[in-house]
């Protein structure tokens, strides 16, 4: 299994992990993984997935 961050390459077992799914119900989506929640955070702006994908939900 992969353990490195999707954003930033470090080691996550190494910091308190974050998993990111993407998708409703499947758990075998998994769109990344992080050390924290501040590479997460930078990863969703720096990729722009915050933008405009809000309210576009089902
Ligand atoms: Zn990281």
């Amino acid at each position: 299994m992969e353990t490195e961050c999707t954003y930033c390459g470090s080691d996550i077992e190494r910091h308190d992990p974050v998993f990111v799914n993407e998708g409703t119900n499947t758990s075998d989506s998994q769109a990344g993984q992080f050390c924290n929640y501040a590479c997460l955070t930078a990863y969703v702006e720096e990729e722009g997935l915050a933008t405009g994908a809000a309210c576009e939900w089902p």
